[in-house]
């Protein structure tokens, strides 16, 4: 799994800019990539800076309709025609693809990956199965962490949680996690890395990780 842009940035060749986008990469089929940052350029620059074949990749999801998880999207789709897309309900028709899902309720991606479905009318995240249990991963949270964090927990016991956290401050719903890593908006940030220290994992673009 690898963040391949954020707000900060990991690696000195990477772009950093005010975005989300990550690549999940899962046994059996090809890669996932969950929003597409805030524009093409950093984007695909920091695809090719991390070797992430664009044309590879063969699902796209889209956590919620704001511009800093939507703004590469035009560019990998005429890159990579064939992706299977999955945007939730407040964003579609306004998206063009070769097979574009349209999300309300949870749904299953692939083997291992699980839409939240769509929370609050605004944002989908993921639940992604793994040997150590559920790891969320979330654009912005605007939903609420404790709620895309139960929302997950229908898929199995959450131990993680990876994204953007925004203005979160309900910490103690992160206690007993064994993973944190708040990316992009996540307003408490530093809050969050000094309460978990053990936990948290500090985000950046071409932070990879492997569960
Ligand atoms: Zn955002
Ligand atoms: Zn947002």
């Amino acid at each position: 799994m690898g963040s391949t842009s954020d707000n900060e940035v990991k690696s000195e060749n990477l772009r950093g800019g005010w975005g989300f986008s990550s690549l999940i990469e899962t046994p059996n089929i090809p890669p996932i990539l969950f929003d597409t940052g805030a524009d093409g350029p950093t984007l695909l620059q920091n695809m090719e800076e991390l070797g992430i074949d664009p044309k590879g990749i063969g699902t796209i999801v889209i956590s919620h309709a704001h511009g800093d998880h939507t703004g590469g999207l035009r560019s990998i789709l005429e890159v990579n025609k064939e992706a299977e897309l999955y945007v939730p309900a407040s964003l579609s028709g306004t998206i063009r693809g070769a097979k574009v899902t349209t999300v309300t309720e949870p749904i299953k991606i692939s083997e291992e990956v699980f839409s939240t479905g769509e929370l609050k009318g605004i944002e989908q995240s993921l639940a992604i199965k793994t040997d150590k249990g559920i790891l969320v991963m979330a654009g912005c949270s605007h939903p609420g962490v404790r709620e895309i964090i139960d929302a997950a927990s229908k898929f199995g016991k959450v131990y993680g949680v990876i994204g953007g956290f925004h203005g979160f401050r309900d910490f103690n719903r992160l206690s007993g996690l064994s993973l944190i890593v708040p990316c992009h908006c996540t307003q408490y940030k530093s809050e969050i890395l000094e309460l978990f220290p053990q936990q948290c994992i500090r985000c950046g673009a071409g932070l990879g990780l492997e569960q």
